[in-house]
């Protein structure tokens, strides 16, 4: 706030607000939080979701309040509730236990990451390696690693790693992507694995999905127009991960990561005039909503919506929760 010396009157320092469009939650996401709220009307509480549903804090505790309780491995279940599979996607060997044990399961694995599971599993049965371009650890890189026997799908996570590679048969190979990756960063990646295997077979189509490819166009757009960069989702979130990485690229020397207003670093901002927003997909819109509140608290704010494309995607639930109990 600063004094006007002739009215006296406190006013506050004007900033500019760039919300980058699309932003926030996608159809996979949508559908997964769904489930968890479907299964729990239909079986009543406790239901057990394996691993949290959607890398989202907020969306997490929201859905324990219901009655959800997130575990990490399917042992930690008992038999007789059902459980719920998140939207990374799991290894072929959990669904098979959980059906040995004869529990109720319901998979929220995103249909645009199973796709790549079918894909996968096509490249395996015509005799082809895969080579799989994601981050070591995340939940999706080891569900869908998990789909074909150990052994059978090799990781690279940058384009130094192709070097490196050691393949049965150069002529018999293909690759897959995780879906949350950068753009850029795997065209960089898919250009050095084609240098060294001509033969090597692509995607049809891009494995990294629509939202993740909009949700960082938009970034890019608004990249040039803005002193810094907040992307709200979590750490251990991949697509908002990127959206920073994005953002650093397109030349915005300030980008961070925050969970809710309470970690935006206000003195780090500074004198900055124009700052951007946006969210990854696992981060619910009323999170955006209290970013522009604790601006509009501080600042004379204005605000531009800019969009770079319009999303229609929807996916139904599984049959079994469209059914009544
Ligand atoms: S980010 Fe993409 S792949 Fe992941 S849940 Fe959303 S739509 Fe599905």
């Amino acid at each position: 706030m600063t004094k006007d010396f002739v009215t006296g009157i406190m006013t506050k320092p004007s900033i500019r607000l760039f919300i980058a469009a699309p932003r926030g939650f996608c159809a996979g996401v949508d559908r997964a939080i769904k489930i968890v709220e479907l299964a729990i009307q239909k079986w009543g509480a406790p239901v057990f979701v394996r691993h949290e549903i959607v890398h989202n804090k907020f969306v997490v505790d929201s859905l324990r309040d219901l009655g959800a309780v997130f575990v990490e491995e399917l042992d930690e279940c008992p038999d007789d509730r059902p459980v719920i599979f998140s939207a990374h996607g799991v290894p072929k060997s959990v669904p098979a236990t959980a059906s040995n044990r004869n529990m109720i399961f319901v998979d929220a694995t995103c249909p645009l990451v199973s796709k790549v599971h079918i894909e996968a599993e096509r490249h395996f049965n015509n005799g082809l390696q895969m080579v799989m371009i994601g981050h070591a650890g995340h939940p999706e890189t080891i569900g869908t690693m998990g789909q074909l026997p150990e052994g059978e799908v090799l990781l690279v996570e940058t384009a130094e790693d192709v070097a490196s590679l050691r393949v049965r048969d150069t002529e018999k190979l293909a690759y897959i992507t995780q879906t949350t990756l950068s753009v850029d960063d795997t065209a960089g990646i898919v250009t050095a694995l084609q240098a060294r295997f001509p033969k090597i077979v692509g995607p049809h189509k891009e494995d990294i999905c629509y939202a993740t490819t909009n949700r960082q166009a938009a970034v890019k757009e608004i990249a040039p127009k803005i002193d810094a960069l907040l992307v709200i989702g979590a750490p251990n979130s991949s697509n908002s991960k990127r959206l920073v990485e994005v953002g650093r690229a397109a030349g915005c020397g300030y980008a961070q990561l925050v969970q809710r207003a309470t970690d935006i670093n206000w003195p780090e901002l500074g004198k900055m005039t124009a700052i951007g927003i946006t969210a990854g997909a696992s981060a619910p819109e009323v999170l955006v909503n209290e970013v522009i509140d604790a601006f509009k608290d501080r600042f004379e704010v204005s605000v531009e919506v800019v969009e770079t494309a319009k999303e229609n995607v929807e996916f139904k639930v599984p049959r079994v929760l469209r059914e009544p109990a």
